[in-house]
């Protein structure tokens, strides 16, 4: 486990790399970084937030509805897999869920907004590479998607996010993410009325600095900033 001094320091590391990755000619103007605190203790998760960390991503709705009440002033983010029977629990805690990959989910997030007189920012997540071990829709049924949304008036889609291939080689991941990318401003052309598409979520610790070179708004980071991540027991 890192020390609170060994986690600022790499906050410090990943902000330069930020600047740095800005740099780029499609590079968002502004990027928001998610200190992704699954597994991580409370111990740690302030460490982060002292040193003005103040979004936070998690997985899990347990594991989020845990940390809530004990981590004071943050926003917290669902960026994991979301059963519908467990949207009830976190409805009225995040800030934004990134995980809207099907209909029944869509539907569930609506009615629970609005039983607690809330619009509910969501993110649709992509699964571009088809890969069988991942959430997310496919490309070819977004539209299809996006159209059936216009009934809910509790949730807004702000943008899409996707998670990179598993290669260590961060280039890997570029064509997906100038992909997404595209999509995006495919999607803000069509200027559909009941959706926004400004956010692009996508980057992790392997190859944010690619996803912001290619335009991603959010970039969701765990271990690099709190070190290598022990496995979920019992997952
Ligand atoms: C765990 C996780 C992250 C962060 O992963 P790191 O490789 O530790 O940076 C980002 N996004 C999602 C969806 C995750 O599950």
């Amino acid at each position: 486990m890192k020390t609170a001094e060994e986690i600022r320091l790499a906050l410090s590391e990943i902000a330069k790399t930020i600047e740095e990755a800005k740099k780029s000619p499609r590079a968002a103007a502004e990027v928001l970084m998610l200190a992704v605190t699954k597994t991580r203790t409370v111990e740690e998760i302030r460490a982060a937030v002292e040193a003005g960390y103040l979004e936070l991503g998690e997985n899990r709705v347990q594991e989020l509805c845990d940390k809530y009440p004990q981590i004071a002033g943050v926003r917290w983010h669902l960026i994991g897999a979301l059963q519908t029977n467990k949207v009830k629990y976190i409805i009225d805690k995040v800030a934004l869920i990134h995980s809207l990959d099907r209909l029944e989910l869509a539907a569930e997030i609506d009615r629970q907004a609005a039983k607690h007189q809330l619009v509910m920012p969501c993110l649709i997540q992509l699964n571009l590479a088809k890969e069988e071990t991942k959430a997310g829709l496919y490309r070819e049924d977004l539209a299809d998607f996006i159209k059936e949304l216009a009934k809910y008036k509790n949730l807004r889609v702000e943008g899409l996010m996707t998670i990179g291939p598993p290669e260590e080689d961060p280039e890997a991941a570029r064509p997906l993410f100038a992909e997404l990318r595209a999509l995006r401003d495919e999607l803000a052309q069509q200027a559909y009325p009941h959706i926004k598409m400004k956010h692009l979520s996508m980057g992790m610790s392997h190859d944010y600095r690619v996803a912001i070179e290619e335009g991603a708004t959010i970039v969701r980071i765990g271990s690099t900033i709190f070190g290598p991540r022990p496995p979920y027991k019992n997952a």
